[in-house]
């Protein structure tokens, strides 16, 4: 028989993310391992570690091959130095003027596109007696953020007059780069080449040269270049269906609860508010989880997704509270292919994750839900417990 999911729960709720660091590990190997020698890997570890949790989670793929972090905002990096992590820690977008202190305190990296923020950098940075390090960030099309392809070496010149101020690195982000063969990629792709063979022409130090995320560092191995910042593959999430054939990834991420109250409902009950389902017939179970919208489990998917429970789906029915949600078992229906026995308080429920020959994925549910997997783990980490396996 197949081994259905068996876990410990937080003591105080019936409900948790797991994270499977030995997984977080070999993710972290397999993508080390697309990396010709000397190419360094940068673990992207902002919101959360896309939910993962940033400490544990940066702290495993540094001592599997992970060589520097990056992360979104000021807190974050914060936060990663106050759990006792030493590497280099770059802040993916530029930070407000007012954090600069801070980002001296803590040794954070800003990157960096607008004079303004660069001068006031410099100048807290060589008022501490330190060297204010830095990424300059590049728009080769994306039109988020950096500074224009081609007017790269004009801030370069300006900046560097600052003997607080070093460049450390230079980088750009791809809009497309989980495609294969795109127009834009191409384009974005040679602006960024122009600007790194602009600086250099003209006597800058670019430093580390880096701009493949995940669909890129798996798609476009001809620009890895020094470093490449990759996120949700270390998650063991595809970024896109281009990457699946290429490489084989592990899920890092489960979600699971205990089944906390169970009844035999007549027929025509309702259940949950607005009791937009009502028990057809006899021999169904409604089972109560306790886990609902506000830990991530998205509204949207009321009565249109499926739980494992003893290694077999069932049908989530009537809305998702915002803490709570019910599922339908049909016990020994003689329609199921594999009739399920019936359910008991503490029975362990997956709401993302596999159990036994069944799975989960994130993929499932963000089809469900209309969006993508990244944002169905950030979701999850917003409030569940998280018990690392
Ligand atoms: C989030 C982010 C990444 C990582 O993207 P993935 O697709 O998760 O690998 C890399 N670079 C920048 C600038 C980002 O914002």
């Amino acid at each position: 028989m197949a081994k259905t999911a068996k876990t410990a729960a937080p003591q105080t709720r019936w409900a948790w993310v797991e994270i499977d660091l030995a997984a977080l590990r070999r993710n972290t190997h397999t993508f080390k391992s697309l990396l010709d020698r000397g190419v360094k890997l940068m673990a992207v570890v902002k919101a959360d570690a896309y939910g993962h949790g940033a400490i544990p989670c940066a702290k495993t793929m540094l001592s599997s091959g992970a060589d520097q972090l990056a992360v979104s905002t000021v807190d974050e990096g914060v936060e990663l130095r106050e759990g006792g992590i030493d590497a280099p820690i770059l802040i993916l977008s530029e930070p407000p003027i007012d954090s600069v202190d801070v980002l001296i305190a803590y040794d954070l990296m800003p990157s960096v596109f607008t004079s303004d923020f660069a001068l006031v950098y410099g100048e807290a940075a060589a008022a501490a007696g330190k060297i204010g390090r830095y990424h300059l960030a590049i728009d080769t099309g994306m039109t988020r953020t950096g500074i224009r392809w081609d007017e790269v070496c004009d801030l370069r010149a300006f900046l560097d007059f600052h003997r607080g101020l070093e460049c450390a690195g230079t980088f750009t982000h791809f809009a497309t780069a989980d495609e294969v063969s795109d127009w834009d990629f191409t384009l974005q792709l040679k602006r960024f080449n122009s600007a790194i063979d602009a600086l250099r022409a003209e006597g800058f130090d670019p430093g580390i040269v880096h701009c493949d995320n995940t669909p890129g560092t798996i798609l476009h191995p001809e620009c890895h270049y020094d470093m490449v910042r990759v996120g949700i593959g270390l998650y063991g999430l595809h970024p896109a269906h281009t990457t699946i054939p290429r490489i084989e990834l592990a899920p890092v991420m489960s979600v699971r609860a205990k089944v906390t109250r169970v009844v035999w409902p007549e027929v025509g009950d309702g259940v949950s508010y607005g009791m937009h389902y009502r028990v057809p017939r006899r021999n169904i179970q409604i089972a109560t989880i306790p886990i609902g919208y506000a830990d991530g489990l998205s509204r949207t998917l009321s009565g249109n997704m499926p739980v494992l429970v003893k290694g077999l789906r069932c049908r989530q029915v009537g809305s998702i509270c915002m803490d709570q949600c019910m599922f339908a078992a049909d016990v020994n229906s003689v329609r199921a292919y594999r009739p399920i026995s019936s359910i008991e308080v503490g029975d362990v429920v997956t709401i993302m994750g596999a159990d036994g020959d069944d799975a989960i994925t994130a993929d499932e549910i963000a089809e469900l839900r209309g969006t993508i997997n990244y944002e169905v783990v950030c979701d999850f980490g917003l409030r569940l417990e998280k018990i690392y396996v």
